[in-house]
């Protein structure tokens, strides 16, 4: 079996090393890679989608994997379909519910999916009156194309609002994903995320998990792509796990299969849980979150490679997902100055302590790394994800920190509390 991933971060180095443990793998491929991949298997940098349909023919790949959303986006599945090349994902049409949050906002309204209460513009003077008509703050304000985790913003009143506006439609901060905007309802509570596979058909809840998007602790901060996660996520009780079933999964699936799209792949839904447990779809994302994937996988016994092949085949309904019982929580390292501007090739000395074994305690998965010299060194903001296991997540994290202090590179920072809202429920 020859398998090829496309991607570059801790959510890969992850998919990789669980792959790896299917011996039926024989040749793995990851565009583009990182240090940590590796040594797994081989890392090629491919510039076009196009390039890499040429590469997956070439290669004779049987089966290929997504990480990202771009290529997703940009219709990567569709281009493998045309070519009879095997690929797991949604096409670029069901991409559309994470690549347009105002295409994923009227899917949840047609749906009855629960979501934050809303209104689209296409136009910013209209956006401006809508905003300035005497309506209550915090509001927030979206941009409806990708913009790399940073096009949402909490405003607090109408000038502010008036000045995200402008950026958005007029200023284009962030190009065409401004061309249409959303304002919506600012939710309070906790947030938290479900994953599940989902073949067309049929589906798997993934174990639950919760990041943290702050850069510094208590919460505080600019948003990053995730500072640490763990899995479980003691907010999601069975309970909660119901509901999320019943009003939004099994909704979902509707919603899909009445649209006809061509969806076989993971299904991220960011939630915001209220205190009274209502439950809210932030967000869709149509592939595995990162930083949540690394503590969500390691948990599985499933075989990943396994899993990826019923997802293609559509033989879900087949499968039963087993869970280690093991807590497990990970903690990002990233470059000082992250998420603005930082340096990199900066050395990282510690990593010959964790090699990763398939049963290991603690697995560190690297983000932003590069071999260069014979020396893993920094090139991201976000450089090594450092996820240990214990019975509970308080002791997770204690084993988590405890690795950390073993591993250094210039200009280290990371947070300190990650799991610091799941302690208080664990007792
Ligand atoms: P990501 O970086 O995860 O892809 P994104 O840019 O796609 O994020 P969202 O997930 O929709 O955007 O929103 C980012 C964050 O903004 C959420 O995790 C949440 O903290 C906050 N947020 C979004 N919508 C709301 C809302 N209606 N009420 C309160 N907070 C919200």
């Amino acid at each position: 079996m020859k398998v090829m991933l496309i991607g570059s971060g801790g959510r890969e180095h992850c998919i990789v090393w669980k792959i790896k443990q299917n011996q039926e793998v024989k040749e793995l491929y990851c565009i583009p890679g990182n240090g940590g991949i590796s040594s797994l298997g081989v890392c090629n940098t491919l510039n076009t989608l196009q390039d890499m349909v040429q590469f997956a023919k070439e290669k004779e790949i049987n089966l290929t994997l997504v990480g990202p959303e771009a290529p997703l986006a940009k219709g990567l599945v569709d281009l493998f379909q045309s070519a009879k090349l095997a690929i797991v994902g949604p096409n670029q049409d069901a991409a559309r519910l994470e690549s347009s949050k105002v295409y994923a906002k009227q899917f949840m309204k047609k749906n009855k999916i629960p979501t934050a209460q809303f209104e689209v513009f296409n136009r910013s003077d209209s956006a401006i009156t809508y905003l300035k008509s005497g309506l209550n703050f915090p509001l927030v304000i979206k941009a409806d194309g990708l913009a790399a985790g940073k096009g949402v913003f909490i405003v607090e009143d109408e000038e502010e609002a008036e000045d995200v506006v402008v950026d958005l439609m007029v200023n284009k901060i962030f190009g065409d994903a401004g061309n249409q905007i959303i304002v919506e309802e600012c939710l309070e509570g906790e947030e938290a995320t479900i994953m599940f596979l989902f073949d067309g058909k049929s589906y798997c809840i993934l174990p639950s998990s919760q990041d943290h998007k702050r850069i510094g602790d208590s919460d505080v901060g600019p948003n990053t792509g995730g500072m640490g996660a763990y899995s479980p996520a003691p907010l999601v009780t069975d309970q909660i796990l119901k509901k999320i079933e019943v009003n939004i999964i099994h909704p979902f699936i509707e919603g899909i299969q009445q649209e006809k799209l061509d969806y076989r792949g993971v299904v991220y839904l960011g939630l915001m849980i209220t205190h009274h447990s209502d439950i809210h779809v932030l967000e869709f994302n149509v592939r595995l979150g990162d930083p949540e994937t690394q503590v969500v996988l390691p948990r599985l016994r499933n075989d990943w490679l396994d899993l990826s092949l019923a997802l293609y085949q559509g033989s879900l309904s087949k499968v039963k997902l087993e869970v280690d019982a093991q807590k497990l929580l990970g903690v990002v390292l990233t470059s000082r100055g992250y998420p603005g501007n930082y340096e990199i090739g900066k050395r990282i000395d510690g990593l010959e302590d964790f090699p990763n074994e398939p049963q290991g305690k603690v697995l560190v998965f690297h983000a932003g790394t590069q071999i260069k010299d014979n020396q893993i060194v920094t090139t991201g903001g976000r450089v090594l994800n450092v996820c240990a296991f214990g019975d509970t997540l308080k002791k997770a994290a204690y084993n988590a920190y405890l690795a950390i202090g073993k591993i250094s590179f210039e200009n280290m920072y990371y947070r300190r509390d990650i799991g610091y809202r799941a302690f208080h429920r664990e007792g």
